[in-house]
């Protein structure tokens, strides 16, 4: 007859379990936030400025009724403003376009640095939700773009780079075959270039406020207040996610946290996922979204809610980047 496990060994069994679980936490916890000090020194006389930033925002949520593919002259109005800045800066631009085309509709792009090397992809979508002005979602990220252009034409950066502006983000298109990112990452992937990776730019104007996490786990892990810039993407994407967070924090003018592992709510919602389908690494570059800002596709999102000088401190930090790549 076996014998009965007395009291204390039970506690100390409990006890073993709870440190073993714990200790599996933090060590998960610790790989998923990719932890690590690590800096890229802005080296930089100049940086973006906070005031250019506001009024490209300001010019694309002007437009109305909203821009997408159910008011094409908005839609048009905002590419044509894309195209025209980019052109100040280089003359490489071109426009995309494909087979849904009878509303002009197209992908604007910008290409800086070396021909030769892989391919970094740096993209935000320039359409909205409805009929809002879609300041943050995601005006400010198309800013982002339109900013990085004047500082490549300043410094380039040391790894091809493409700047792209994507229109059918939002739905009913995203995910499908006629999203701008879709078009865009088909044709790199057919024409045989090779991609270093894509970082999305959606939504990087918002700081205040609660930060709402989806899962227990996570908060027990990142930050409460709404006050940093978050970089997502698989546990494949990391040495992306790395590489983007030491440019962000040696650049200096905003926090940054990354999540990188399995695929969770928010971590695929942007144009980043279009190139995971042609086996390039990418990262959604965010303020959070719905889980931050409450004026989420609503008529509320316009640019006085935005932070220009942490938006400067986010875009400086990928010029960072991309100009301190080394191959
Ligand atoms: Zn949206």
């Amino acid at each position: 007859m076996a014998k009965g496990i007395g009291p204390g060994k039970m506690i100390r069994y409990a006890l073993s379990f709870l440190l073993l679980v714990s200790a599996c936490s933090v060590a998960a916890g610790l790989l998923i936030r990719q932890a690590s000090f690590r800096k890229t020194p802005y080296e930089q006389a100049f940086r973006s400025d906070p005031a250019i930033l506001r009024s490209h925002v300001e010019y694309l949520a002007e437009q109305c009724p909203g821009r997408n593919c159910a008011n094409p002259a908005s839609l048009n109005k905002a590419a044509n403003y894309i195209e025209e800045t980019f052109s100040l800066y280089t003359a490489e631009v071109e426009s995309q376009t494909w087979k849904e085309t009878e509303n002009n509709l197209r992908n604007v792009i910008a290409r800086f640095g070396p021909d030769a090397g892989k391919l970094l992809i740096i993209g935000a979508h320039y359409d909205v939700y409805g009929d809002i002005k879609g300041a943050d979602d995601n005006a400010s990220g198309v800013a982002g773009l339109l900013e990085l252009s004047r500082l490549f034409s300043r410094t380039p950066p040391s790894v091809p780079v493409e700047l792209v502006a994507y229109p059918n983000l939002e739905p009913p298109y995203f995910a499908g075959p006629n999203m701008g990112s879709s078009i865009h990452a088909k044709s790199l992937a057919d024409g045989g270039v090779r991609m270093k990776g894509m970082i999305s730019l959606n939504m990087i104007g918002f700081y205040s406020g609660r930060q709402k996490w989806p899962y227990f786990f996570i908060r027990l892990f990142y930050p409460m207040e709404g006050n940093f810039i978050a970089i997502g993407g698989r546990w494949k994407d990391r040495m992306l996610a790395r590489d983007l967070k030491a440019g962000i924090r040696g650049a200096g003018g905003v926090r940054v946290i990354s999540y990188s592992g399995p695929i969770i709510i928010g971590v695929d919602l942007s144009d980043h996922r279009s190139y995971w389908d042609h086996g390039c690494p990418g990262v959604i570059l965010t303020d959070t979204a719905f889980m931050r800002n409450e004026n989420y596709h609503t008529k509320r999102d316009t640019p006085e809610t935005l932070d220009y000088d942490k938006m400067s401190g986010v875009v400086d930090g990928v010029f960072n980047t991309a100009i301190s790549y080394r191959e």
